[in-house]
């Protein structure tokens, strides 16, 4: 921005320019007195929104960072990093929207209006029973009144007032309650974090249950002791609700929180409280990392290897990575904590530039579970449960031991294939089978979410089709059928759609009402279900054939994870997993030397193939509705990378996604493979550069990923 009055003060500050015939909202990164645009092309400003920044020195150095790193343009980031509130220009206060009744509205009769207008009837009658009330809880309550609002004040029925909320409630919930005493591992890792003073990347590498929460919560007290802010990122606030709730309750202070199941204005009200400095304690997830933290003293990144730390669509950045410059940035400690490190985190712990801090044991009495694998090469089991694995369930239930199914699939079954000519039904807009939902006779696509009835004879012989693998809802059937008066509760995603549904789901699970669960990775990770002592893992074997370099690290992480939920209290837990390759090396590693050997040896293939973190990867991605489309684009990149000439830069590709067709989309990619960083980026730079003006680039959607973690 160019301007004779403007000085650095400004900021960080928004401002509304002209672009076309609209006004748009900007934030002013940077002023400058010259340019090299002629003095006619360049607009004024029409007004500058906010008296003091909105973006902080410190947030305005984050968004620039990633915008450098991840190569996205930096408006979009720093859109990523404001509540949409104030991307729509609305002030940094919050309004307090009230309706009223006027004299004439009070004693209009609702009934007379119901047939013409019900919904301003509803409405008139809400207000005459209740007095005047915020639009917020118009909001919750579902009531439908933006619309509404107008016309019913326009026939003076109605008034609005507009007040400045006030928003100092005390952010002291209750005294903090005292935790148990830290045993010595714990009591080790705590001091070692807190006697240090300046920016490091800890490492709380400790088997689940080892008491990492704990360890936590120490150090957040003693962060919020010296008034400071703690920065807590969780991978999905669904799913880690009662790792949320202790945090809560043993510090004893209201936090901010940040996630994406809030309304827009719960995420302005958290936005402020944080940017104020009003709650020391701010817990979200991935877009949390991006809060206003102007005063933070600690970052804790739990659960770090998590794949819901990045982003996978737009703007792809990694929460966790960001949590580490972050942490540089304001010179304080940052925390991973996992019972499952990333190969990443701990190959940078090797290389000292993490420090690595263990946790053994169990804390508490627990005990690790026993592990092992049932062998069903032989048996013929077409809903997924062998004799051995239902025998083992009788027993722990017997013993009044809760029993956890896992199988990462939902649905009845994930193929309807016919028994005569073998034809398969596939989704019409993907390359892909669509799965069986037998009760609702639907077939669905789990990729594009199309769907659509079936008969039982094949579309094209007529013979008679079969379901043929297994869902969690399969599983469920068979299990029901073992255990008819057992209660059972399965636990997925078409399960919890229902708001409220995964709170009643989770509370059957926790006081041992439900004996036997059913469940994908929903309830694989953090959970704690006081009485399970069995869990079983049905298809695991899917993961051990996986395309992916990846593949074993996140089958090993799953199962440790879902491992991680037996035996949790007193009694002992036990681990199953069905296989039908039972030789195969992975188990091996596993069984004699846990994640840790399966995380040495994946290391050592990584090296040997270059693979990170012994090398850098971007991934460039393309696709549309014309699959020449996609190759012009992807082979004129190519072309202009391998023009470009850069010493070291491998190229893998281009070639069509694992998943070509999805959602009636032409997917291809291309991959960059580099040892050193810097030249990728500076190939993609020049590459945006000599792309960008060419009509193939305008005929697909193409993306950039610096760091990708699936590779398709
Ligand atoms: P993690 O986060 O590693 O899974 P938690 O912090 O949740 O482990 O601890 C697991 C269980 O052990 C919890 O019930 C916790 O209260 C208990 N616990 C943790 N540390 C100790 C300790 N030092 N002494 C006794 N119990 C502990
Ligand atoms: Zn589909």
């Amino acid at each position: 921005m160019i301007s004779e009055v403007c000085d650095i003060s400004v900021i960080g500050c928004r401002v509304k320019v002209p672009f076309g015939r609209q006004q748009k909202i900007g934030l002013i990164l940077e002023v400058t007195k010259t340019s090299t645009i002629p003095k006619s092309k360049i607009k004024k400003c029409t007004e500058i929104i906010d008296e003091k920044p909105i973006f902080s020195e410190a947030t305005l150095w984050l968004v620039s960072f990633a915008s450098r790193y991840y190569l996205h343009p930096i408006g979009r980031v720093v859109a990523a990093a404001m509540p949409s509130h104030l991307r729509k220009g609305k002030p940094t206060v919050n309004f307090i929207e009230k309706l009223h009744l006027t004299n004439k509205g009070k004693v209009i009769k609702a009934e007379s209006i119901i047939k013409n207008a019900p919904k301003q009837a509803a409405l008139i009658n809400y207000l005459q029973k209740k007095g005047p009330v915020t639009v917020d809880i118009l909001d919750d309550l579902s009531i439908d009144w933006r619309v509404q609002k107008n016309s019913l004040s326009n026939k003076g029925w109605i008034k609005v007032t507009k007040a400045l909320s006030s928003n100092d409630e005390s952010p002291i919930l209750s005294r903090p309650t005292k935790g148990p005493n830290l045993n010595s591992e714990q009591k080790k890792a705590v001091n070692i974090i807190n006697n240090s003073l300046e920016f490091q990347t800890f490492l709380v590498d400790g088997v689940t249950g080892s008491g990492k929460t704990e360890v936590y919560l120490q150090l957040i007290l003693n962060v919020i002791k010296k008034n400071k802010q703690c920065l807590i990122l969780v991978p999905e606030i669904g799913l880690t609700s009662q790792f949320i709730k202790r945090i809560i309750a043993r510090i004893g202070i209201k936090p901010a929180m940040i996630h994406s199941a809030l309304t827009e204005r719960e995420r302005f009200t958290a936005w402020q409280a944080i940017k104020n400095s009003k709650s020391n304690l701010i817990l979200g997830t991935r877009s949390a990392i991006f809060a206003p933290t102007e005063n933070l003293g600690i970052i804790i990144v739990d659960e770090e290897n998590d794949v819901s730390y990045k982003q996978q669509d737009g703007f792809r950045y990694s929460a966790r990575d960001l949590a580490i410059a972050k942490g540089s940035y304001h010179n304080i400690p940052v925390v991973l904590g996992s019972a499952t490190p990333s190969i990443e985190s701990l190959y940078r712990c090797t290389q000292k530039k993490y420090k690595r801090l263990v946790l053994e044991k169990r804390a508490g009495r627990a005990k690790l579970p026993s592990m092992h694998l049932i062998d069903v090469t032989k048996e013929y089991m077409p809903d997924g449960l062998s004799q051995k694995l239902i025998k083992i369930i009788k027993k722990h239930l017997k013993n009044n031991g809760q029993v956890l199914i896992y199988i990462n699939r939902r649905g009845f079954a994930p193929t309807l294939i016919c028994k005569s000519c073998n034809h398969v039904a596939q989704c019409p807009r993907c390359d892909s089978r669509m799965t069986v939902y037998q009760s609702k006779k639907l077939l669905t696509c789990h990729h594009c979410g199309s769907s659509r009835s079936y008969t039982h004879e094949c579309n094209l012989c007529g013979a008679e089709y079969a379901a043929l693998g297994q869902g969690t809802q399969r599983i469920e059937e068979a299990l029901k059928k073992n255990f008819a008066n057992i209660s059972i509760k399965r636990i997925d995603s078409d399960s919890t759609r229902l708001k409220g549904s995964m709170d009643d789901a989770l509370t059957l699970a926790i006081t041992g009402k439900a004996k036997i669960l059913v469940g994908t990775q929903m309830i694989s990770k953090g959970h704690h279900f006081p009485s399970l002592s069995l869990v079983a893992v049905i298809n695991a074997d899917q993961g051990l054939f996986s395309m992916d370099f990846r593949g074993s690290e996140r089958l090993a992480q799953n199962l440790i994870q879902v491992s991680g939920r037996a035996g949790r209290e007193e009694q002992k837990g036990q681990v199953l997993i069905q296989t039908e390759y039972p030789d195969h090396p992975f188990w091996g590693a596993l069984f004699d030397g846990g994640y840790k050997e399966v995380a040495k040896q994946t290391i050592k293939e990584r090296e040997e193939a270059s693979w990170p973190p012994f090398s850098n990867l971007i991934l460039i991605r393309a696709s549309s509705h014309r699959k020449d489309f996609t190759w012009d684009f992807l082979n004129t990149a190519n072309e202009i990378i391998v023009s470009n000439k850069f010493d070291g830069i491998n190229i893998l590709g281009p070639v069509s996604s694992p998943m070509e067709k999805k959602a009636g989309r032409f997917r291809g990619q291309l991959l960059l493979h580099c040892e050193n960083r810097k030249p990728l980026h500076q190939q993609i730079a020049l590459l945006f550069k000599k792309i960008e003006r060419k009509k193939c680039t305008h005929r697909v959607k193409w993306s950039i990923d610096v760091d990708p973690i699936e590779l398709f």
